[in-house]
């Protein structure tokens, strides 16, 4: 299981089992939107999930712990229990709602359309 939501500074959720990596941790689930916002998660071309709790609360990781496959959250490394439960914004959305730069590296995060092109600007 999967569900416990750190303090307020910290809202992410985090493992508390263990995981190897590629092991299925559940199907999300949740109303469908045709339009993204800060909590849903792209499924499909303009189907944009409206993720439950706690799941709606999973941070951006670069190096995530886990991947999504259509509604399925994967995990995509060994994880223990404490760990936060990531995932890479930019594998599911098109285009984010809320664009932001990552605390990790400094990218900014806006989705799968801005990957190749962010990636040809010097800083
Ligand atoms: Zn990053």
């Amino acid at each position: 299981m999967i569900a416990k939501i750190g303090a307020k500074s910290m809202k992410g959720i985090y493992a508390t089992d263990h995981y190897n990596n590629g092991d299925l941790i559940c199907e999300l689930e949740g109303t469908e939107l045709s339009v993204p916002d800060k909590y849903t998660i792209q499924i499909g071309d303009k189907q944009h999930l409206s993720v439950t709790e706690p799941y709606r609360f999973m941070n951006h990781h670069c190096s995530p712990s886990t991947k999504i496959e259509g509604r399925l959250l994967v995990a995509a490394k060994n994880i223990t229990p404490g760990q936060e439960i990531t995932f890479d914004y930019n594998t599911t959305e098109d285009k984010l709602a809320c664009p932001f730069t990552c605390g990790c590296c400094g990218k900014k995060i806006e989705g799968k359309l801005f990957v190749e092109e962010s990636a040809d600007i010097e800083q």
